[in-house]
């Protein structure tokens, strides 16, 4: 997958967010502020024009500058943790574009750097005629750095009713699927379900984080309108991939 392709993905987003709007927002009407459909819509309208006004040419940098766009211009709870886990993915997979396929993302604590090993490239190389892909296990990899992101900067659990009941269980499912040896194909359509199935299963919860806890058990019987969002992420994986 290259920057193209990622490019395409976040595209595909913008329109599904655009086409989910009023849905995203009456979910918001419910169990918080009525905004999250127009806060998205504002953040992945600026996310297309920067993307093609810098046109990036990597996956962790289209990705990278959509995380950063979105927690500039999203006013609302989800505009910073969208933009985070776009943001940790960017950076999972500028690391997994120098070091080359096979090698972990990481190296011991933020700040320590390794030595140079085989396949490192500390010159990133900006040779425009240079492709730069990464793999489903280092999407796998940015994923799941994107969700530790956004638990982290949220503090909610699985459970507690927010844009996580959607995203854990998809990136398990992505991340499951490229293990066992999956194609693209394959692995988004799982995800894609996971997705379905946690954003769903949030209707019947009661909200622990975010605005929607104000409401205690009044929040008990609406879908999440962040897990609802999340699914449209997914759903954009696989247009994106053809699907
Ligand atoms: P706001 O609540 O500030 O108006 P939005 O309406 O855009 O922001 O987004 C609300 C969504 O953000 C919720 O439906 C939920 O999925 C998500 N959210 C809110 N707080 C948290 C949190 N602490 N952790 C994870 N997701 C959260
Ligand atoms: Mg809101
Ligand atoms: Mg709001």
């Amino acid at each position: 997958m290259d920057a193209r392709f990622f490019t395409a993905w976040v595209e595909e987003t913008a329109r599904a967010v655009a086409a989910g709007r009023d849905r995203l927002t009456r979910l918001d009407a419910a169990i918080g502020d009525a905004d999250h459909g127009t806060n998205l819509d504002r953040g992945f309208t600026a996310v297309r024009e920067a993307l093609s006004a810098a046109f990036p040419g990597t996956p962790g940098a289209v990705l990278t500058l959509t995380g950063t766009t979105l927690i500039r211009k999203v006013g609302g709870a989800s505009g910073p943790l969208y933009g985070t886990v776009f943001r940790r993915m960017g950076a999972v997979l500028t690391a997994a574009r120098r070091e080359g396929p096979g090698e972990p993302a990481g190296h011991g604590p933020a700040g320590w750097s390794s030595p140079p090993g085989a396949g490192y490239r500390p010159e990133a190389p900006e040779d425009p005629e240079e492709e730069v892909t990464v793999t489903l296990a280092d999407l796998a990899a940015a994923f799941e750095a994107g969700l530790a992101g956004v638990r982290k900067l949220g503090g909610a659990q699985e459970g507690d009713k927010t844009m996580v009941d959607a995203l854990a269980p998809a990136t398990r499912a992505l991340s499951g699927a490229v293990r066992a040896g999956r194609g693209a194909r394959e692995v988004f359509d799982a995800a894609l379900a996971a997705a379905r199935e946690g954003a769903v299963a949030t209707v019947p919860l009661m909200a622990r984080k975010g605005r929607a806890s104000y409401l205690g058990e009044r929040s008990i019987g609406h879908e999440d309108p962040g897990a609802a969002s999340t699914v449209l992420l997914f759903a954009a994986l696989r247009a994106a991939a053809g699907g």
